[in-house]
């Protein structure tokens, strides 16, 4: 990108116009927050509670119950392999994501190349 020396006309990020989940993990809480596109990415935002960088999940991420210990593990363990919570309408024939925290290895062993899975990681996936 440009940026020209006076710094006075560097190009807006794109901010979305939707309001899309963030968690942190470390505090099991999600907030709806807009995104920046083409910015700093995502780890642009921090916790309001713990101040610690906040994850972009996805559209259709619903949070778990702070008390289900389990749940969150199970999203953090799909987030850190690069899966995101998008809707699934354009894609009929995927698999839907795991339910339980048990079925998340087997659920990564099929689906390498799923359509929720960030294009970097399915990539690696495709190295092995
Ligand atoms: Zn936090």
């Amino acid at each position: 990108m440009m940026i020209p020396k006076n710094g006075s006309h560097v190009t807006a990020p794109f901010v979305s116009r939707y309001l899309i989940a963030h968690a942190c993990f470390a505090c099991r809480r999600s907030w709806k927050l807009p995104v920046l596109f083409g910015g700093v990415g995502e780890g642009g935002r921090s916790c309001p509670a713990c101040g610690g960088g906040l994850c972009l999940m996805g559209r259709s991420f619903k949070a778990p119950k702070r008390t289900d210990v389990a749940q969150w593990r199970k999203v953090e363990a799909l987030w850190r392999r690069g899966y995101r919570f998008w809707s699934y309408r354009s894609h009929p024939g995927a698999e839907p994501l795991p339910a339980t925290l048990k079925e998340v290895s087997g659920f990564l062993r099929r689906n390498p190349d799923h359509p929720m899975r960030l294009k970097p990681a399915r990539a690696a996936a495709g190295w092995r």
